[in-house]
């Protein structure tokens, strides 16, 4: 990169962090994750490291938050409240020990482990035992008086506690304020029924409440604080290692966190980090990570500080639930049933744990209501066990030669032509019957009970058949026959499996219209549609010749099925295989005549327990004549049949004055009309 790029690269980075940190620190208002502002941080820390002499005077690198805001009294710091260095991976943090083991070389180095709590720092000053000052970090030189709304949290001590101790003439201790989970929570839903603002998270929730100039909102507000450290304390507390110290701050009545280790080697310290990790749902407080210190004060010493953070401490923070990458490629990708969505390539990126390089984008919509585009940088955000997705595209970061995303016009699969009907969010490809994608759906469906029936070629045989090649679409299944030998080859089919499937094929080549149309998968072509389409239309022919006008007038085809009908009789391809089939012998007897379907367009509702026919059964009598056999009664029902132990129906009906008819009656009415239970 040459020098400019470089200089270009750090200013846009520094007046990204800048921008942040104050929605971060002045405004309580983040907008982007954590774990995507660390990203941006080291990226910039990167490019100072490679570029020395290229850092900027004003780069955040060196610096800890923001400054105080000026509606509090400012007061400088007398012990500087720094920030921590952090590690994000196991390599990190060996490299964090191997940076202390050099400085400190032949000594046993022991780590106290605490929960790195996700709040607000704050500096508490106790003069012979009374607190007389609450401080926030600021930018670690100076900070916000905030006394008066620090004296307001419950479990913090306003007087320390000398029963057990002697009181020392100074403590200043460090810790963190924040709101625990259970606090937050019910702020929350408070907030919500009170039509108030909600907050984001515990940490801003913390900070927005401590940084009121009303004490009185502060001590409205759940929160606690838990102490991490002493800055001063006369005379000295005469404690020798960090986490005794921390024990010894809780006789005067702080509260600590809830776990807490000292681990004798860093491999230790990954133990701990991940139990801490699984437990973290159920700690009663948010944590980011984990914090790793040394634990011997005298050893802190010797390491000393950077000028951001101490040499003995980092923090170890949990995976990123969002992180930054860019988009290689936007492939489009033909699931079974036809749809057809977007795929990100995403530049290889560690989330939540987990390497992600594809993430769906779903569909042509939300392409555009991101506006990504192949080069853009995107945040990718993954949560526990939730599927990664892009969550924002950054525009700031776009190339100049971003490519533009659109709905490609043919299929990536079978090139049959892509459709999407106006109001349909998905896209897919029309050729149903012959693309490979849809292939092993297409054929389920073609030979499922209602459809074909073709009795385990679905369930069993289907994958076995499609690995041999023997099926390119469902036309193939009617050539079966030919291919003995090498059907033979499938495990556990034998000669008498082989003479079943070929019969049961055979048997399927006399069907009805309806069931064929069924069996085409044609999208929003349900069973009782294809029946009314083949009372309607009475023949192939008609069928795919029917436009628009004729395809809507058929009882239960909507305008969009309408479009999916024409779509799939304008992909080339699903006509020749249906022409295939039609060829290889399937056949039917022509469908009962509109004219001669006295229920025609009429709506029935069947209930109660039928005793001499399934329910099923009574439909497809009632389906033959013309009639809708629906499941709810109306106004618009025509008649009701009742059988046995009818219940709520029976009364609506009664109701609403819609016919009734028992089963006996019914049984005759369909006599009438030429209708008869089977033998
Ligand atoms: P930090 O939060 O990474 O670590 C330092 C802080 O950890 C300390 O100041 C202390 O308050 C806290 N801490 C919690 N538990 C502790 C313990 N047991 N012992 C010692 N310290 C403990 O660093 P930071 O400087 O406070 O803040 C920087 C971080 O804030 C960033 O890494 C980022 O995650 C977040 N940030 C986010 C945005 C955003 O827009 N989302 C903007 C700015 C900063």
């Amino acid at each position: 990169m040459d020098q400019t790029a470089v200089v270009v690269q750090m200013r846009q980075l520094i007046r990204l962090l800048a921008q942040h940190n104050h929605a971060y620190y002045v405004m309580d208002q983040p907008t982007i994750e954590d774990s995507e502002y660390d990203q941006l941080f080291h990226q910039l820390k990167a490019l100072e490291q490679q570029y020395p002499d290229l850092t900027q005077s004003d780069t955040p690198t060196n610096t800890v938050g923001a400054k105080a805001l000026s509606k509090f009294e400012n007061i400088t710091h007398t012990v500087p409240m720094l920030s921590l260095g952090n590690v994000f991976n196991q390599e990190d943090l060996m490299a964090f020990a191997r940076r202390i083991e050099e400085r400190l070389p032949n000594q046993k180095i022991q780590y106290d482990v605490e929960l790195k709590f996700d709040g607000l720092a704050i500096s508490l000053w106790y003069e012979n035992g009374v607190l007389v000052r609450g401080v926030t970090r600021g930018d670690g030189e100076t900070g916000e008086v905030i006394t008066q709304n620090v004296k307001t949290i419950r479990n913090l001590p306003k007087t320390l506690n000398s029963l057990k101790g002697e009181v020392p003439q100074l403590l200043e201790v460090r810790g963190e304020v924040l709101m625990p989970k259970a606090g937050f929570e019910k702020l929350n839903a408070e907030n919500l029924e009170k039509g108030e603002k909600t907050f984001a998270n515990p940490r801003n929730a913390a900070a927005g409440s401590l940084r009121q100039l009303d004490p009185s909102i502060a001590a409205s507000r759940p929160l606690a604080f838990y102490a991490y450290g002493i800055a001063q304390c006369e005379p000295h507390h005469g404690q020798l290692t960090m986490s005794a110290s921390l024990e010894w701050l809780t006789q005067f009545g702080f509260a600590v966190g809830e776990r807490h280790f000292v681990c004798d080697s860093i491999e230790d310290v990954q133990t701990v980090y991940e139990k801490i990790n699984a437990e973290r749902p159920n700690l009663s407080v948010e944590i980011d990570g984990m914090v790793i210190k040394v634990d011997d004060l005298k050893q802190q010493k010797q390491l000393g500080f950077l000028s951001r953070e101490p040499r003995w401490a980092t923090a170890y923070k949990f995976p990123a639930i969002a992180a930054l990458t860019t988009v290689d490629q936007i492939d489009w990708q033909v699931g079974r049933t036809g749809t057809i969505t977007p795929v990100a390539r995403l530049n290889p990126v560690a989330v939540g744990g987990v390497t992600v390089s594809n993430v769906t984008l779903h569909n042509i919509g939300e392409i555009h209501r991101l506006d990504v585009r192949i080069g853009d940088t995107v945040s990718v955000y993954r949560s526990g066990d939730v599927i990664p997705k892009v969550e924002k595209v950054w525009p700031e970061f776009r190339p100049v030669d971003a490519i533009e995303v659109k709905l490609p016009e043919s299929c990536p699969v079978c090139a049959s032509p892509v459709v999407m009907p106006e109001g349909e969010a998905l896209a897919r490809c029309s050729g149903g019957l012959y693309c490979a994608a849809q292939r092993i759906e297409a054929i389920r469906h073609f030979v499922s009970r209602k459809a074909m029936d073709i009795e385990g070629l679905g369930d069993r045989w289907a994958e076995s058949l499609l690995h041999l090649d023997l099926l390119k679409d469902v036309a193939d299944i009617y050539h079966l026959h030919e291919h003995r030998e090498k059907l033979l080859t499938i495990e556990k089919m034998g000669e008498k499996s082989v003479q079943n499937l070929i019969d049961s094929i055979e048997n399927s080549k006399k069907t009805t219209f309806a069931s064929f149309i069924f069996a085409l998968g044609i999208r929003g072509v349900g069973e009782t549609t294809a029946r009314m389409l083949a009372n309607t239309f009475q023949n192939l022919d008609a069928l795919k010749a029917a436009d628009l006008e004729a395809l809507k007038k058929t009882p239960d085809v909507g305008s969009i099925t309408a479009e999916w009908i024409i779509d799939f009789f304008q992909a080339e391809h699903n006509v020749e295989v249906v022409d295939r089939l039609i060829a290889a012998g399937i056949h039917w007897d022509n469908p009962v005549a509109p004219t001669r379907q006295p229920l025609n367009g009429e709506s029935w509702v069947i209930t109660g327990t039928l005793s001499q026919m399934g329910r099923d059964q009574a439909t497809q009598m009632l389906q033959a004549l013309g009639a809708r056999v629906s499941g709810s009664i109306s106004s618009k029902t025509k008649c009701l049949v009742a059988g046995e132990k009818a219940g709520s129906k029976l009364d609506k009906a009664e109701k609403l004055g819609v016919n009734i008819l028992n089963e006996t009656d019914f049984l005759a009415l369909m006599a009438e009309y030429g209708q008869h239970l089977d033998a």
